[in-house]
């Protein structure tokens, strides 16, 4: 075989659609109010811009797969005819079969969906059991293949690699090992690679972020077996593996061992990757695709320090090339479509259209030395250079007051102490009843909204509609008969952008949506500057809703270590600094929270569970960040003030010591979908804080009955002594309607009041 060089490339590719034309038909198409072919014509069409976009660009690679009608693991599961019988059985179209794993029907649920290792993304989780037969099933990777070809444009067909896609299955059934099957799936990719080779196919890319994670030995004999078999494959085309996310550890020297021609390295996310190079015999006969990069973060690189790293490298492999440490699916489309931007961030950013850019630059100074692309050497070098220097990223105030913090600032008097104070200022009945926060999004509340953007109504007229919103919400709650009460935060668009829009160092964007799953696209404000909070954020509606009931109404804001996970963030300092001032600004709101008469405040942390390193070794180091900055964050006020935390969307089997750590007077948690088994956990670690297993599943709009609550709390019950135990129900309410939410906190009081008596 003869290997074409790589050059330059890119691992993959933002695919809802510069203006979210993917999303806008999905939606149509599922709603009845479009046919497939037109879902298809967009699709289409998408495709088509993105390859001729990179090719003309001037990659001299570009990615094959660059669409996906919803996950790319999706499609490799159904490439390779990993589709359970209950939605084989639909007898529905390939597309509607594919949808219905995707998002369920009438008739079945979907699969299940986590998140795609340590992103924002989420990925369908394939089941693999007896009765999964792999073989090359369905042939759209051959097809977009012909389809760019036909177009002018060679591409590199990109697929979710065999081991991975193994890891991030689960078992149909219990007892069954899907990492059994390999030897089966690896005949299915052989299959497939013979048909691509044919097709004259040149490179392939196979994608193994899961060795970015601790892996067994057996695991790595598993990589080991299955690269053999494809690299000794005869008519095949190359093989690039990708490994991103972190540094691959020991499985480098597999693949650098395996018959495969190339690897693509993440250089951006652990520096100790680039020092692994040197020593890996078995690289010097290959290409080594240098991920200098950063394929999920928003930040301009710095090509001068790009080029070094290369060059490092020129020795240690056949080729090097460049590349992006990792898929730019997790970056938005483009800079240049955000007008409205700070202009001084501006300059210092890079989406994806920048990103190909910078890829291309460096392919070509590598190649042909660097004066052939000066000018954007310089231009990055300045803005850069900007971006060191500014006042706004080192605020020399912000640095003084972290530097005089001493440790008695994260913590709070003894939780006896605390609990005998907030008892005589609260007096609340046992199972006391709340809520996580957030009341029905309205249309109303929406629409109010959407007029204050487009500036049919004025400041003034929101507000007040906010406020008529939030009497409805405290009426409601009276009525109700629930203990501490909410204002139900209909002022807040989204939880973490609500505050970044507030605190100086964010800066937000109009149009960089990322995809999350499916059409659902997030759009994560920009930290990049020193934080601090030049006025209260949330204190006017709290007072408001306060001065309206006589029962506590709670504050409620968002912990630092979720706005760091639902933001993009800098890359000039450690996580754990940035923390820190995020945590200094919450805390200046909890204290005038207190100030102002509210005497508990709920902290979230829903995304604690989400950053968690991939490797054991790294995860103290982080869990002590986060520990620290809530509580620093909710620290600042008087032991009588109640401190709330609320966590949810993953179990917390692994975080479990950090949340006794974090201190909270109360933990509100999900639980419902998995029956309380949280509060087991709890006790084991002599947990002996107020907890709140959530009794019901938000995410559902059932209403569950009186008994089926009774019957919970008597489960709860039987873990956590009454005084200790919160009824709520298991997050916000935002996404629900009144016709559902009415009923469904009723009973929740009902059942909470059977239970007192
Ligand atoms: N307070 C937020 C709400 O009620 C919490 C949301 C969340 O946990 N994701 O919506
Ligand atoms: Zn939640």
């Amino acid at each position: 075989m003869t290997t074409s060089k790589i050059g330059s490339t890119v691992l993959g590719h933002p695919r809802i659609g510069p203006n979210r034309e993917l999303k806008r038909a999905l939606e149509s198409y599922w709603a009845g109010r479009s046919d497939e072919a037109a879902l298809r014509e967009v699709a289409r069409r998408l495709r088509a811009d993105t390859w001729r976009g990179l090719a003309d660009a001037g990659l001299d690679s570009v990615p094959g797969s660059t669409f996906s009608y919803y996950d790319h693991v999706l499609d490799t599961a159904v490439t390779f005819g990993a589709v359970p019988r209950r939605y084989a059985e639909l007898g529905l179209g390939s597309l509607d079969t594919y949808f219905a794993m995707a998002r369920g029907n009438d008739a079945v649920p979907p699969l299940e969906m986590t998140k795609w290792f340590d992103t924002n993304y989420h990925y369908l989780v394939p089941e693999i059991g007896p009765d999964t037969r792999f073989s090359l099933s369905d042939r759209t990777v051959v097809e977009q293949y012909r389809e760019a070809r036909e177009l002018g444009v060679q591409t590199r067909p990109v697929l979710v690699g065999p081991l991975t896609f193994l890891l991030l299955s689960k078992p149909a059934e219990e007892g069954f090992d899907p990492l059994d099957e390999l030897a089966e799936l690896t005949d299915a990719y052989e299959q497939l690679l013979a048909e691509l080779h044919r097709e004259g196919v040149r490179w392939v890319q196979l994608d193994e972020p899961a060795l970015a994670a601790d892996r067994t030995p057996r695991e790595l004999d598993a990589l080991r077996n299955t690269y053999r078999r494809l690299g000794d494959l005869a008519e095949r085309p190359a093989i690039l593996t990708a490994c991103y996310f972190g540094d691959p550890g020991e499985a480098l020297g597999v693949l650098a061992a395996a018959p495969i021609e190339g690897i693509a390295l993440d250089l951006v996310t652990d520096p100790s990757t680039q020092d692994r190079i040197s020593g890996t015999p078995g690289l010097s006969e290959k290409t080594l695709v240098a991920g200098v990069v950063d394929g999920r973060n928003v930040w301009r690189a710095d090509l001068d320090r790009c080029m070094a790293t290369a060059a490092t490298l020129l020795g240690s492999a056949g080729e090097v090339a460049i590349g992006t440490s990792c898929s730019l699916l997790h970056v938005p489309y483009d800079v240049e479509a955000e007008p409205n931007l700070d202009p001084q961030v501006r300059p210092w950013l890079s989406f994806a259209a920048q990103k190909v850019r910078e890829v291309v630059a460096l392919g070509r100074a590598l190649r042909e030395g660097r004066d052939v692309v000066d000018s954007e050497l310089s231009e990055a070098r300045i803005a850069i250079a900007a971006r060191t220097e500014a006042e706004r990223v080192r605020n020399h105030r912000v640095r003084a007051r972290i530097d005089s913090l001493r440790p008695a600032d994260s913590g709070r008097a003894d939780y006896a102490e605390r609990r005998a104070a907030q008892q005589e200022s609260l007096r609340l009945p046992p199972l006391p009843t709340t809520t996580i926060g957030s009341f029905p999004q309205t249309t109303d509340v929406r629409k109010a909204r959407a007029a204050l953007r487009a500036g049919r109504i004025d400041q003034a007229t929101y507000r007040q509609r906010m406020r008529d919103e939030v009497e409805r919400v405290i009426a409601l709650q009276e009525d109700l008969g629930l203990d501490v009460l909410v204002h139900g935060e209909p002022e807040r668009n989204d939880m973490v952008q609500y505050f970044a829009e507030q605190l100086e160092g964010f800066a937000a964007t109009e149009n960089g949506w990322v995809q999350s799953y499916g059409s659902r696209c997030v759009r994560p404000p920009i930290l990049f500057g020193d934080v601090w909070r030049p006025q209260p954020m949330t204190v006017e509606w709290a007072e408001h809703a306060q001065r309206l009931t006589s029962k506590p109404v709670k504050g409620m804001l968002t912990g630092p270590v979720t706005m760091l996970a639902w933001s993009f963030v800098r890359d000039d300092q450690p996580q754990a600094d940035t923390a820190r001032q995020v945590a200094l600004a919450i805390r200046d709101e909890v204290r005038d929270l207190e100030a102002a008469g509210i005497r508990v405040v709920q902290v979230d942390e829903p995304a604690l569970r989400e950053l968690l390193p991939l490797r054991a070794e790294q995860r103290q180091a982080y869990l002590e960040w986060a520990v620290e900055s809530f509580r620093l964050a909710t620290s600042g006020v008087s032991e009588a003030t109640q401190i709330h935390t609320h966590l949810c969307y993953s179990e917390f089997g692994d975080v479990i010591d950090a949340i006794v750590a974090l201190d909270a007077d109360v933990t509100s948690i999900e639980a419902a979908r998995s029956r309380m088994e949280v509060l087991a956990d709890l006790n084991a670690v002599g947990f002996d804080r107020g907890v709140g297993p959530g009794v019901y599943d938000i995410h559902s709009p059932r209403v569950p009955d009186v008994q089926e609550l009774v019957d919970l709390l008597e489960a709860a019950v039987h873990a956590v002594p009454p005084e200790r135990l919160w009824v709520n129900p298991d997050c916000g309410l935002k996404t629900r309607d009144y016709p559902q939410i009415e009923p469904a906190l009723r009973n929740m009081t009902r059942a909470a009041h059977h239970l007192r008596a």
